[in-house]
């Protein structure tokens, strides 16, 4: 199906990036190029999992967690195209179903991630969706070729997520769809109507509990909302 069902017609939907347009967490994913070579190479990719998990159910400030896994990744910009090239093969089985509804719909898709567009720009625009509709951060070189987080970037701050949203400007009803705290907090920050977890990926029960909508996929996220907004 590729027309845009008529309730969603003046929705916005914001889709966070990691374990919701793809099924994993790309600093994992990262954490596994970076390290090929490190002994501990095992303890040290669990570890950044457990702090990935710890952001994303709130227990650790995001900022924090994103700046603990930068400085123990070491990353540098050949990382980047092996990464991309993983990402794109872990879009989410119901995106990739959906597909051609999504693009349709590209106009009033936005991507708000505490990701990094180094790697959330390609999967995107290889989706068909827009690319000038993400919201993420960025990384920026040191002088010894390691990418920090940019202290520019727009959503790397507790909150960020929600005031990137509220900034974009878009009219109700908005439509905050993710797995993690940070992705509820748009909705408590009162910068979207309605939040769906998304548990296609992985259900975090401290974000579920609080959510309106559980959207185990695409078609049960529409099947949710045709009812919330008819
Ligand atoms: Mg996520």
């Amino acid at each position: 199906m590729n027309t845009i069902p008529p309730f969603l017609k003046s929705a916005s939907l914001f889709f966070d990036f990691d374990s919701t347009l793809i099924s994993g967490e790309a600093i994992d994913e990262l954490a596994q190029i970076a390290l090929v070579s490190a002994p501990d190479r095992g303890a040290r990719v669990e570890k950044i999992r457990i702090i990935t998990n710890a952001g994303m159910e709130g227990a650790m400030p995001i900022d924090e967690s994103l700046r603990q896994r930068l400085d123990m990744l070491q990353v540098r910009a050949h990382m980047l195209a092996p990464l991309v090239a993983r990402l794109q093969q872990q879009v989410s089985p119901s995106v990739q179903r959906n597909g051609a509804m999504l693009r349709a719909m590209r106009d009033q898709i936005w991507i708000i991630s505490s990701g990094f567009h180094e790697w959330i720009d390609p999967v995107v625009a290889a989706l068909g969706l827009r690319v000038d509709h993400v919201n993420a951060n960025r990384l920026l070189a040191n002088t010894d070729g390691i990418l920090k987080l940019d202290p520019s970037s727009r959503c790397a701050m507790v909150g960020s997520k929600a005031r990137a949203a509220a900034a974009l400007g878009c009219a109700p009803p908005r439509i905050m769809i993710g797995d993690g705290m940070t992705d509820f907090e748009v909705f408590s920050q009162g910068a979207c109507e309605y939040f769906a977890a998304w548990t296609e990926s992985v259900v975090r029960p401290a974000v579920v509990s609080k959510a309106d909508i559980i959207a185990p996929h695409f078609e049960g996220l529409l099947a949710a909302l045709s009812e919330c907004l008819a």
